[in-house]
C-alpha cells in the first residue's frame, strides 16, 4: 500500500482550507455521515463519550433500516451484538424490543459457539431505534446527502497527512467537524440489478452516492467494487405453510442484550418460521435463463455467505437448497424468502417461486434484486478505524467490505469511540483478537483485506472459547467504562455485580468437597463415576451435562441457594464450569501469543522441512508461501491454528 502524503494539488475534488488562513470553529465534534447499522452505533457511541455529535443521512425515516433480512444474530453474529451492547451499543437492547421470533443458533453444540439470533419486526426496529436516536443527549440529527469532504492543512506531529474538517452536502452547505465518520454502506455508486435492467441506486428506493465516492477516489482511496442481493417478498395470505416444517421459538427466550430480563413479547406470543426446499425445476428456469440476469454474468465478487440462488445452483447442482418463510413483522403481510435471493427479470422470480412446495400459489409482493457498490479496501484503515490517509476521517461498515447489520454495528460503536478519543487527543481504543470478535473482525479487515464480503463466522476466532457471548461483558464493559467512558453508570454496576456473584459463586462451588458415592446420592441424576478415594468439588460435579445449578442448589441448598436466584447467573456458572479446565489452558496460550506477538521469525526459516515441530504441511506450505515476519503475522494467517502457533512459537524460542 502506497500511502500517499497528500497536497492541495492532489484534491481536485475535496475541498481544501487552509492556506494559512485558520478554519472556522467546528459546529460538531463529531460528524457521522450514514443512518444506517454502522452509523447509528458510531453517531451514538461517539455522543454516550461525550462528543458533541451530528448524525448526517439521507432521510430520517430511513435510520435504523434493515436493508435485506428481517433477522438479527446467528452464528459468530449475535458474539458481535453481545460485544457491542457490552460496550453500551444499541442494536442488542432495540431488538429485545422488536424481534418476532428468538431462537439460539447451535445449540447442540457448546454454550461458547451458540447464536444468538432473532427474527425481528422490520417496523418496529426502525421505530424503537429512531426513537433512541433522537433522543441520545449530545446527538443532533440532520436529513442531507453529503457530496464531498473539506480538508485542512496537516497537524504538526502527522506532517504529510491532510486532515478532514468537516464535509459538504449536495445543497452546497457545510458543516465543520473535528472528525468524520463515513458509513454509507452500499451506496458508493450503487446500482440495482434486476434481470438485465440496471440503474443507480443505494438500495430499492434511494439514491446512490456518487459525489462522496468520486471524492474518495481523487484522495487516492484504493476502491474495489462488490455486489450483494436479496429475495423477492411475498404475500403471507398467499402461502400454504399447512404443508411445511413448522420451526417454533425458544421457550424462555434469549435476550441480546446483558441489561435485557427479557424481551418484549412471551415465547407464546412470537411467530413460527417455516422450512420448505427448492427442486429440479428451479434448477432448469435457473440455468436456462443466465443470458437474461446480468448480475450473474458480472465478474464483481457476491456474497459467498449468503448466496444468491443462482450461484449456489451453479456451485452445487442438483441438490435441494432450503428456503425458510420467514415473518417480517407483527403485522406485515409480507414473508422473506431466506436462501431465495435472486436478480432473474421479475416475471421469471415469480415462475421459479411457485414451484416451491408451498409457494404454488405465491403472489410475489417485490421481486428480488441484487446490488453493486464500491467499497474501500480495508487494508487503508487503522485498528482504530481512521484512515492512513486522512486524518480523523474514519470508516465503518459495508463501506469497508464486510455484510450484515452486526457487522458494520460493530465497526460503528469503535468508530465512534475513536472519532471522539481522537478529539479529546486521546489515544485509540483497540480490542485485540484475544478480547472479542471485534477485535477478530477489524485485524482480519486490516491486515488481509477483503474481495468478496466478509462475514463472522465463529471459526474464524482462534481463542473462541474465551470469546463466548456470555461473558462480553466482563471483557469489554470494564473497558468501554473506564478508558473511554461510553458505557452507562448502570450497566457499569450491573457487570460489576455479575463479576463478583461469579467469582464468589466459583469460588464457593471449589470449596464443596464431598466423595463421588456421596454426590451419586444427593444428585441420583448425574452420571457420576464413583472413585472412592477421590473428593469430587461441586464446581467438577456441574461439569456434568444433566447437572445445573437447579439441580445442584437442591442437593446442597446452603450455600448454594443464593447462587440460582438469577437465571443468567445461575447458566453463566454452569458455564464457566464447563470450560474450566480448557480455559485454564488456553488463558496461558493467549498470555503466551499476547507476549511474543511481535517475536521476529528467522527470515532463513524452511517452513517446508520443519518436520519435528508439530504443525500440519498445510500450514508448513502457507507460512513458506506467506513467510510472515513474526508471531502475530503468522496467527493472521487464515487456517494457521492457535495450536501451530504455540508450537511455532515455543520452537522458535527454543532455537534463538
Ligand atoms: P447501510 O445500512 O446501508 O446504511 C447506509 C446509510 O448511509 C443509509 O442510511 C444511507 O441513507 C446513508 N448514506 C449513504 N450515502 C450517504 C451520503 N452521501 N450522505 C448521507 N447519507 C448517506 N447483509 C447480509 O448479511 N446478508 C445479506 O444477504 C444481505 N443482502 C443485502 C442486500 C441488499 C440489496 C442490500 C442493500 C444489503 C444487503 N445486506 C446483506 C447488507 C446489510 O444490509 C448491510 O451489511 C448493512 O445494512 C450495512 O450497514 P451500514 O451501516 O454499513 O450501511
Amino acid at each position: 500500500w502506497v500511502v500517499a502524503s497528500l497536497t492541495k494539488k492532489h484534491l481536485p475534488l475535496a475541498r481544501f482550507i487552509g492556506d494559512g488562513a485558520a478554519p472556522s470553529a467546528p459546529n460538531f465534534d463529531v460528524v457521522v455521515i450514514g443512518g444506517g447499522h454502522a452509523g447509528t452505533e458510531a453517531a451514538a457511541a461517539a455522543a454516550r463519550c461525550g462528543s458533541r455529535t451530528l448524525l448526517l443521512t439521507h432521510r430520517v425515516d430511513t435510520i435504523g433500516q434493515m436493508s435485506c433480512n428481517p433477522s438479527f444474530g446467528g452464528i459468530g453474529k449475535g458474539h458481535l451484538m453481545r460485544e457491542v451492547d457490552a460496550l453500551d451499543g444499541l442494536c442488542s437492547r432495540i431488538c429485545d424490543q422488536s424481534g418476532v421470533h428468538y431462537k439460539v443458533l447451535n445449540r447442540r453444540k457448546g454454550p461458547a459457539v451458540w447464536g444468538l439470533r432473532a427474527q425481528i419486526d422490520r417496523k418496529l426496529y426502525k421505530r424503537n431505534m429512531q426513537k433512541e436516536i433522537l433522543n441520545t443527549p449530545l446527538l443532533t440529527v440532520q436529513e442531507g446527502a453529503v457530496e464531498d469532504l473539506i480538508l485542512t492543512e496537516p497537524e504538526p506531529e502527522h506532517t504529510g497527512k491532510c486532515r478532514v474538517s468537516g464535509v459538504v452536502l449536495a445543497d452546497g452547505s457545510t458543516v465543520h467537524a473535528e472528525s468524520v465518520v463515513l458509513t454509507t454502506g452500499t451506496f458508493l455508486r450503487g446500482v440495482i440489478v434486476i434481470g438485465l435492467e440496471m440503474h443507480p441506486a443505494g438500495r430499492l428506493g434511494d439514491q446512490p452516492s456518487v459525489g462522496l465516492a468520486q471524492t474518495l477516489e481523487k484522495l487516492g482511496f484504493v476502491v474495489g467494487r462488490l455486489k450483494t442481493g436479496t429475495p423477492p417478498r411475498i404475500a403471507k395470505e398467499s402461502v400454504n405453510f399447512s404443508i411445511l416444517n413448522k420451526q417454533t421459538p425458544d421457550n424462555p427466550s434469549i435476550p441480546f442484550s446483558f441489561v435485557s430480563e427479557t424481551v418484549w413479547i412471551k415465547p407464546e406470543d412470537q411467530l413460527p418460521c417455516y422450512l420448505t426446499h427448492t427442486n429440479p425445476r428451479v434448477d432448469e428456469i435457473v440455468l436456462e435463463n443466465l443470458h437474461l440476469n446480468s448480475h450473474i454474468k458480472e465478474t464483481t465478487r457476491g456474497p459467498r455467505y449468503c448466496p444468491s440462488i443462482e450461484s449456489k445452483v451453479l456451485r452445487f447442482p442438483n441438490r435441494l437448497h432450503q428456503v425458510w418463510l420467514e415473518p417480517e413483522g407483527m403485522d406485515s403481510e409480507l414473508i422473506y424468502p431466506q436462501g431465495l435471493s435472486v436478480t432473474l427479470p421479475a416475471e421469471l422470480q415469480e415462475k421459479m417461486i411457485t414451484c416451491i412446495k408451498g409457494l404454488e400459489k405465491a403472489k410475489m409482493i417485490q421481486p428480488g434484486y441484487g446490488v453493486q457498490y464500491d467499497y474501500l479496501d480495508p487494508r487503508q484503515i487503522t485498528p482504530s478505524l481512521e484512515t492512513h490517509l486522512v486524518q480523523r476521517l474514519f470508516f465503518a461498515g459495508q463501506i469497508n467490505g464486510t455484510t450484515g447489520y452486526e457487522e458494520a454495528a460493530a465497526q460503528g460503536v469503535i468508530a465512534g469511540i475513536n472519532a471522539s478519543l481522537r478529539v479529546k487527543h486521546k489515544p485509540p481504543f483497540v480490542v485485540s483478537r484475544t478480547e472479542g470478535y471485534i477485535g477478530v473482525l477489524i485485524d482480519d479487515l486490516t491486515t488481509l483485506g477483503t474481495n468478496e464480503p466478509y462475514r463472522m463466522f465463529t471459526s474464524r476466532a482462534e481463542f473462541r472459547l474465551s470469546l463466548r457471548p456470555d461473558n462480553a461483558d466482563s471483557r469489554l464493559t470494564f473497558r468501554g467504562y473506564k478508558e473511554v467512558g461510553c458505557v452507562s453508570q448502570q450497566r457499569y454496576e450491573r457487570a460489576s455485580w455479575m463479576k463478583s456473584s461469579l467469582e464468589e459463586g466459583i469460588s464457593v462451588l471449589k470449596s464443596i468437597e464431598f466423595s463421588s458415592s456421596k454426590w451419586k446420592k444427593l444428585i441420583p441424576e448425574a452420571s457420576i463415576s464413583i472413585v472412592k478415594s477421590l473428593p469430587l468439588r461441586a464446581l467438577d460435579v456441574l461439569k456434568y451435562e444433566e447437572v445445573d445449578m437447579k439441580l445442584l442448589a437442591k442437593a446442597v441448598p446452603e450455600p448454594l441457594k443464593k447462587y440460582v436466584e438469577s437465571r443468567e447467573l445461575a447458566e453463566r456458572l454452569k458455564i464457566e464450569a464447563t470450560y474450566e479446565s480448557v480455559l485454564f489452558h488456553q488463558q496461558q496460550q493467549i498470555k503466551e501469543v499476547q507476549q511474543d506477538e511481535a517475536l521476529q521469525l528467522p527470515k532463513d526459516l524452511d517452513y517446508l522441512t520443519l518436520r519435528d515441530v508439530s504443525l500440519s504441511y498445510e500450514v508448513r506450505e502457507k507460512l513458506h508461501f506467506i513467510r510472515p515476519e513474526t508471531i502475530g503475522a503468522a496467527s493472521r494467517i487464515p487456517g494457521v491454528t492457535p495450536a501451530a502457533i504455540i508450537n511455532l512459537l515455543r520452537f522458535v524460542k527454543t532455537t534463538q
